[in-house]
């Protein structure tokens, strides 16, 4: 028999590097489980799904956990249920009324025009199908094996990532959509966006994902597996030279120290991370601690607050308000029907707007302080009078702690630099230290929506614009004496590291996998600038 030739198929990047495996293809059609009993009713059907999820949770923290509960809670929600018990009283089959009715739900997410909704319209398929217990058959995946399929819900996602699959290629799904979100976090290799009939391909035979380049290289020939084998051994080198990395200091060929933070958005995550391998928290993501939409009590903030500061060991930790609006969407917190979420009432903006919430942050975060080095940061400033009236509302926060005789602790107050209006007047700001949110300042600067496929080409970090924004907000925290830090993406690309050292950043705040990886370009960039200095 001969040999098949070497096919290439394009996709996009969503994780990790490039491994060999065997193709499994997962077929694209649903089969009834043997799961749901004879009879089931939706009474029935719901608990069976219940008890299917609280075992998937198990002990799954971070996004993983967050979708699973957020799927969990939708199964008692009167509100969400509703439109089905209606149907059922109008004398529909259960089935067919939760089918249709999810149905509608979905379409209305996936084309809601909203990055975020779109994502959680794969959440809401993942619970239609386990409700009526219709499932992918993921029989035979074996270890090693390159798993090719139309798309994948998160808990399918989950199920397969445990099998120790060398990858995933889809030819649905979105870089910026949950799956891939979580095959980041968990170092699964992953394209998306695959061009080609993935039922079409040949199940079994060898092939190579690369995923930094969003390839599926099916029957490689002896020539590119030859360049992938010696690919794979570089990246293996490179992950343990960064790894030896993640515990030591950085610093620029001078001997000026670089300062690496991390970047936070739950204390759940942070166990498992050693805080040997950074300089303290650079920013929390405090908007995603809470899922159930509003903001929980002070006594519980405070609780989560001290936990990060117990596990950043007197380290600094710097935590920020909440950050709702624009991608980052809140039930009954933000506002609905903005013609432009991006330019409307986010970040500080609604803060100011929610007078009662803010302070509530802010009191359990005073609280908190008690327990280390603790410095509170306000996102999306515009103006400065912003700051004069944050700055009143954590006064005033402090003067109801007092009234109530509860105990506070000293903390610092600094803002985000992701406006380009804020980045060219940065000394008139009343901070006490600045944070670079590139995302942000990106997509302000070249007009470009983060999360839009379609203009991400134009979102260049290293783009002139928004290195000079970034070099005059450090000169200006230089010439106050004030520090400034980029904890935008920017900082967790080692590739750009040299640009923003260059720019005169010498603090950086990073996704926690990153930290390694962007000592290692900081010390590389060093002693490349050190051998030229000689
Ligand atoms: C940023 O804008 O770069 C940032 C860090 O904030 P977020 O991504 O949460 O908007
Ligand atoms: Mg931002």
């Amino acid at each position: 028999m001969g040999q098949r030739a070497e096919q290439i198929f394009h996709g996009q990047p969503a994780a990790g590097t490039m491994a060999k495996g065997p193709l499994h293809v997962l077929p694209g059609t649903r089969q009834e489980t043997a799961a749901p009993a004879a009879g089931e009713d939706l009474a029935a059907a719901l608990e069976r799904a219940r008890s299917e999820l609280s075992r998937l949770i198990g002990n799954e923290k971070g996004a993983a956990g967050d979708i699973l509960e957020f799927q969990l809670a939708l199964l008692d929600d009167e509100d969400f249920l509703a439109p089905v018990i209606k149907r059922m009283a109008a004398g529909e089959p259960w089935r067919k009324a939760w089918r249709e009715m999810l149905e509608e739900e979905i379409a209305t997410y996936r084309d809601s025009g909203d990055e975020y909704l779109a994502a959680r319209a794969n959440d809401l398929r993942d619970l239609q199908m386990r409700v009526l217990g219709t499932d992918q058959d993921m029989s035979g995946i074996g270890r090693g094996a390159i798993v090719v399929a139309a798309d994948l819900t998160p808990s399918r996602f989950l199920q397969i990532s445990r099998l120790g699959v060398s990858g995933i290629a889809l030819s649905g799904g979105s870089a910026t959509g949950h799956v891939a979100i979580l095959a980041r976090e968990r170092g699964i290799n992953m394209i998306v966006g695959l061009k080609t009939a993935v039922e079409t391909l040949p199940d079994g035979e060898q092939a190579l994902i690369d995923a930094k380049n969003g390839l599926l290289i099916v029957s490689p020939s002896a020539r590119t597996l030859a360049q992938g084998a010696e690919r794979m051994a570089h990246e293996e080198k490179e992950r343990k030279a960064a790894q030896a990395m993640a515990k030591k200091p950085a610093m620029t060929a001078d001997g000026e120290p670089v300062r690496v933070l991390l970047n936070a958005a739950n204390p759940d995550d942070l166990e498992e991370i050693s805080p040997e391998i950074c300089d303290g928290i650079g920013l929390t993501r405090t908007e995603f601690l809470f899922s159930d939409g509003l903001l929980p009590d002070e006594e519980t903030q405070t609780r989560v607050y001290e936990r990060i500061l117990a596990w950043a060991r007197g380290k600094p930790v710097t935590i920020r308000t909440l950050d709702a609006g624009g991608d980052k969407p809140i039930a009954g917190v933000t506002a609905d029907g903005e013609r432009n979420p991006f330019l409307g009432l986010r970040g500080l903006r609604l803060s100011l707007r929610k007078r009662a919430l803010f302070r509530r942050q802010l009191r359990a975060l005073l609280r908190a302080a008690i327990h280390g080095e603790l410095k509170i940061m306000v996102p999306m400033v515009s103006v400065p009078e912003e700051m004069v009236q944050a700055r009143a509302q954590l006064e005033k926060a402090r003067q109801e702690l007092e009234q109530r005789n509860v105990p506070y602790g000293d903390v610092s107050f600094g803002m985000m630099v992701e406006v380009p209006a804020a980045a060219l007047m940065a000394e008139c700001f009343d901070a006490d230290f600045y944070s670079i949110g590139s995302n942000d300042l990106i997509q302000y600067t070249l007009a470009a929506e983060r999360g839009n496929p379609e203009v991400s080409w134009l979102a260049d970090g290293c783009n002139g614009a928004v290195m000079e924004l970034i070099a005059r907000t450090v000169r200006a925290g230089r010439r106050l004496g004030r520090e400034v830090s980029v904890c935008g993406a920017l900082a967790s690309e080692p590739a750009h590291a040299a640009c923003l050292l260059d720019a005169g950043v010498r603090v950086f705040s990073v996704a926690p996998a990153m930290a390694g990886p962007v000592k290692l370009a900081i010390s590389r960039h060093a002693m490349a600038k050190g051998s030229k200095n000689k």
